[in-house]
């Protein structure tokens, strides 16, 4: 970028809003999955749409590739900087813009926090739904991007049930709004494209959502059982009774030990450890509960505990919130993957990973989402000891490959970012991929937003789309695309 690139956006952005400096550099080069790093250019910090609009009309012009960051929490290198770009980072447009509780709405800058929308209509007994357990420091932005989860999505969906609206700024610096405060809106669903697809369609300046009025009642029910086998018998039990909960979660004896060293939240070892919550009126909550604690027994439960104050469930779930950093009491490094397979293909799966950190000699925690099938193999190593990590990539890898033979998917909720990018050819056949190319193109034809994240090969828009036609390498077995 030339001095007066950085003058221009010095002149938009004000001295505080522009990082160029090696040093100050060093913090926007990876996300949370810090085996990737890449220095931007410069970090861009605007606080308004205005200025994003201003700044991606020089990107258009110059040809700069931009990458849009959050709260840099993601776990797939989606914020991770494309090289001779910049980042965009929403940090400083952080405003609550509107609270509409008769709407059941709030209207939100991206670089809100997760839990600070909450946090802002909890007193009139409201609560933002989506909870990513990073929730207390992941942006909006970056969960609309991602399309985040979190223990109580089972019963209340993904975020993209959560937003109604968006205002984006696209790679040419047009300001578009998508959706509205209602529902319905007629046309293509473009909030829903939008929500997941990993800042590579633009840029997203203001949301939209979508608040819940809080349950009467809540209680968690703590369940333990020999072997997560058991467990996600219980788990099978639940969901056959025709239950819904707000949460179903399970941690493995791993986990299960992180966690206590980390929180002492309070947790019996065990082989397989069930948290069960359930939200809605006091009488339909109490007669649940208890059908939920008989199934658990009826599997042969060792202890089945109903937390009896709020502090309690608190500190459950404080528990399995820290199960992914409390990894680094057990182990210097470890992998967090994130598949999803049919709920019924759990005890399988669960065997099968077991047989696999066997063979490599790398243990395997897991703590996961046990109502949606969403798994969280967290594969523990040694980065000091050579080949390990490659070793754990490679396992990590061998995880999703089954996730997928399973009929599930690479992702449930970290979204494919730089990490999987090159598994999407596994998962999807090529009209898929072709397919997905050109709404991106629709969106962005010079590719400049995030460009080389999500897609293993990343096609020019001017492409032809079609039937791929592999390398006579790739024939040979000598080379593999991604
Ligand atoms: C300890 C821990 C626990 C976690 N638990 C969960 C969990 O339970 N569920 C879950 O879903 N995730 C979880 N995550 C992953 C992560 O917190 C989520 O993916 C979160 O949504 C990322 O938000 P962020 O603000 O940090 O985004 P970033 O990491 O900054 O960015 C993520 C992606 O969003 C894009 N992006 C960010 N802002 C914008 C914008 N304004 N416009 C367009 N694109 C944008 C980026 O380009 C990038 O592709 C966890 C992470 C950690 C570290």
């Amino acid at each position: 970028m030339t001095a007066e690139i950085f003058s221009e956006l010095r002149a938009i952005l004000g001295p505080q809003g522009l990082v160029s400096s090696p040093d100050e550099l060093r913090t926007y080069e990876s996300d949370a999955l810090t085996n990737f790093r890449v220095m931007p250019q410069a970090v861009c910090l605007p606080t308004s749409t205005a200025q994003v609009q201003a700044i991606l009309r020089i990107c258009h012009r110059e040809r700069i590739p931009f990458v849009a960051r959050g709260s840099g929490t993601g776990l797939s290198g989606g914020a991770l900087p494309v090289a001779g770009g910049i980042v965009i980072s929403m940090a400083r447009m952080k405003r609550i813009l509107e609270v509409d509780l008769e709407n059941q709405r709030v209207v939100v800058e991206p670089g809100v926090i997760n839990l600070d929308v909450t946090g802002r209509v909890a007193s009139r007994d409201y609560f933002y739904a989506p909870d990513p357990s990073s929730q207390s420091v992941c942006s909006i932005g970056g969960n609309v991007a991602e399309n985040a989860g979190g223990a109580h999505c089972l019963k209340y969906g993904f975020t993209t049930t959560h937003v109604l609206g968006l205002e984006v700024v696209l790679a040419d610096g047009t300001v578009m709004n998508f959706g509205s405060k209602t529902l319905d809106a007629p046309g293509y669903d473009l909030p829903g494209v939008f929500v997941g697809s990993e800042g590579t369609l633009g840029v997203t300046t203001k949301v939209t959502l979508r608040i819940v009025k809080r349950p009467e009642c809540v209680q968690t029910l703590l369940a333990a059982f020999a072997s997560t086998n058991e467990a996600g018998a219980a788990v099978s039990g639940i969901i056959a009774a025709g239950m819904l909960p707000a949460a179903i979660e399970m941690m493995d004896s791993l986990a299960i030990q992180a966690a206590e060293a980390a929180v002492h939240a309070n947790y019996p070892a065990c082989g397989g450890l069930l948290l069960v919550e359930l939200d809605g009126p006091v009488a339909e909550v109490e007669t649940l509960m208890e059908q939920v604690a008989a199934i658990c027994r009826s599997i042969g439960a060792s202890e089945v505990r109903v937390s009896q104050t709020d502090e309690e469930r608190a500190l459950v779930w404080k528990g399995r919130k820290a199960a992914f950093a409390a990894m680094g009491r057990l182990s210097p490094n470890y992998l967090v993957q994130d598949g999803v397979i049919p709920r019924t293909a759990l005890p399988e799966i669960l065997n099968e990973i077991e047989q696999m950190s066997a063979a490599s000699g790398l243990r395997v925690a897991n703590v996961f989402h046990a109502g949606d099938g969403n798994l969280h193999p967290l594969v523990l190593y040694d980065r000091r000891i050579e080949g390990q990590e490659p070793a754990a990539e490679r396992l990590a890898e061998r995880i999703l490959e089954l996730c997928i033979e399973k009929g599930g998917s690479i992702t449930g909720e970290h979204g494919v970012g730089e990490e999987k990018k090159h598994m999407m050819g596994k998962m999807f056949a090529e009209p898929d991929l072709a397919t997905m190319n050109r709404l991106r193109c629709a969106f962005d034809p010079l590719m400049l937003a995030n460009p080389t994240k999500v897609f293993p090969r990343p096609r020019m828009c001017g492409e032809q789309p079609g039937e791929y036609k592999p390398h006579p390498l790739e024939l040979a077995g000598i080379a593999e695309r991604f």
